[in-house]
């Protein structure tokens, strides 16, 4: 290991200096039992199908074996936790088993989630329950096919243990199944593993870490000192931009984005409340401890990313003779997101390039969909085969939650395709090019909510079934799949208020 790591092993709780991760092993599980698994993860690290399905992966996955070479640590990690400089956090229930390096020599680092205690479990215990168990394992191998930049996930695996949440969740304390995903990605680094060390004046520490992150990740940046930490601060300020403009594109709301939840290398990482917006909501959050002030709301989510960066900068301060290149990176996190959410507009509109009027055309869109209750996904849908020779609102008829509110926006929403079709006929590419453009920019299937609550439902059941059929139809979210309508409608009314989860 490259990096400093912790001299005492084991989980005893402690405040680890000095020392980016400490050695751990997951605790045994009383019947590890493989629940669903990404078939595309698994062939990107090498895996036969026969290898996933053999007792010896859901041992190994389920945390109850090591593969030779495994020597299995929790990272340090610190941050600020809604606003606020919260200290030490680190891996407090995940688990890093190694490495993998595939044939294509890529390097994925797999992480356990729900494991068992570390040093980092403060007065928690370590493990996960099935329920957000499903909705990690779902939603990252969504984002993946809606081509957001996300951690991945491998396998879900039951462990057989019961998991009790003393949290609220639907009115009752109760024993629940556990369970444990395993996820993916190049690195689990956090802005909070920089934070922590920088936190506590080690810039020993830090600088190492830096240059570890660096020469592992960032391998295309060159120079050194100075210059190349500069030139790495910038591309994870660009990196963040885009991956919030994909969230803003597809309508995923994190809902934890706190600096512990936020990815080095710009990927979506720690599904906890997120949700995505049914009706199109600026307002709306996810996160039921966040009711009150909406910090992370989904209209706030890129100023939000761009206070995270703030203080990642602020943490990096000690590397530098002058903050002007971490004041430079800032601002191009600032131009990077006008270029990529001007880019998302001409895709979602269809547009062969946005104009500084089209940012007004979308944004008083916006406000009609606010206003009107407007199905986010379904709307961008149906507005790809809208007649654009005579609009009318009846392709929308789907997209509307409160007829009420569907009437005070008609008038707005007729006006506005009306200025949209004017504004197509100026746009020189032909009609199919157009449709096709909004169909790779606007998917069919998104990850509702309530859908990932009815495989969760039924595997509490004991049939993992709908988590296997929520998987396949996500594969392809772009696509018009036949037989799978029931995927791609409109919350019902049923499920309005059911929040996201987050134990
Ligand atoms: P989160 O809000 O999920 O990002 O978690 C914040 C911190 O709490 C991280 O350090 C997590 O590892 C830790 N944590 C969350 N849930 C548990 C748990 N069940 N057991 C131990 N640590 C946990
Ligand atoms: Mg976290
Ligand atoms: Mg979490």
């Amino acid at each position: 290991r490259e990096l400093p790591g912790d001299t005492e092993t084991g989980s005893r709780i402690r405040q680890v200096h000095g020392a980016a991760w400490s050695r751990v092993d997951p605790t045994p599980v009383a019947a590890p039992r493989l629940l669903a698994h990404s078939a595309e993860m698994a062939s990107r690290l090498g895996l036969h199908e026969a290898d996933v399905q053999s007792p010896e992966f859901a041992r190994v996955f389920g945390g109850n074996g090591l593969m030779p070479g495994m020597q299995p640590f929790a990272a340090n990690y610190g941050g600020h936790q809604f606003g606020h400089w919260a200290g030490q956090l680190g891996d407090g229930r995940a688990i890093t088993l190694g490495e993998a390096i595939n044939d294509a020599g890529e390097r994925w680092e797999l992480q356990l989630k729900g494991a068992g205690p570390t040093p980092y479990s403060r007065s928690a215990d370590g493990r996960a329950v099935l329920r957000s168990s499903i909705r990690e394992f779902l939603c990252s191998e969504a984002m993946h096919h809606l081509g957001v930049p996300t951690t991945r996930a491998l396998s879900l695996v039951a462990t057989g243990d019961d998991v009790v949440r003393d949290m609220f969740y639907d009115g009752n304390a109760r024993p629940e199944p556990g369970a444990i995903v395993c996820r993916v990605a190049p690195s689990f680094l956090r802005f909070g593993n920089f934070e922590l060390p920088a936190s506590r004046g080690d810039v020993e520490l830090l600088r190492r870490l830096v240059e570890f992150c660096i020469r592992r990740d960032f391998p295309h940046l060159s120079g050194e000192g100075e210059a190349l930490y500069a030139a790495w601060f910038r591309e994870v300020c660009t990196r963040t931009a885009v991956m919030v403009s994909h969230w803003m594109r597809v309508g995923f709301v994190h809902g934890v984005m706190n600096t512990d939840n936020m990815s080095i290398l710009g990927l979506t990482i720690d599904y906890g409340p997120y949700g995505w917006v049914d009706n199109f909501d600026p307002d709306w959050t996810p996160n039921t401890t966040d009711r009150q002030n909406r910090r992370y709301r989904f209209g706030r989510q890129p100023q939000v990313a761009h206070w995270n960066l703030l203080q990642l900068a602020n943490a990096l301060v000690p590397l530098f003779g002058t903050t002007t290149p971490l004041e430079e990176a800032l601002q191009a996190y600032v131009d990077a997101w006008i270029d990529a959410d001007r880019d998302t507009i001409a895709r979602k509109l269809g547009l062969a390039e946005c104009r500084d009027e089209d940012v007004e055309l979308a944004q008083s869109l916006y406000s009609l969909l606010a206003l009107g209750e407007v199905d986010m996904t379904l709307f961008f849908r149906a507005l790809i085969d809208v007649d654009l020779a005579a609009p009318s609102l009846v392709p929308f008829e789907e997209t509307f939650y409160d007829a009420e509110k569907r009437d005070e926006v008609a008038q707005g929403l007729s006006d506005w395709l009306g200025r949209y079709a004017a504004r197509v006929a100026q746009d020189d590419s032909p009609a199919d090019a157009r449709r096709e453009r909004m169909r790779l920019a606007n998917p069919r299937y998104v990850m509702r909510n309530y859908l990932a609550q009815q495989a969760i439902d039924r595997a509490e059941q004991g049939d993992p079934g709908g988590i296997v059929e929520l998987l396949e139809v996500m594969r392809r979210p772009y696509d018009d799949q036949p037989g799978s309508e029931r995927f791609a409608q409109r919350r019902p009314d049923w499920a309005r208020t059911k929040a996201g989860c987050s134990m």
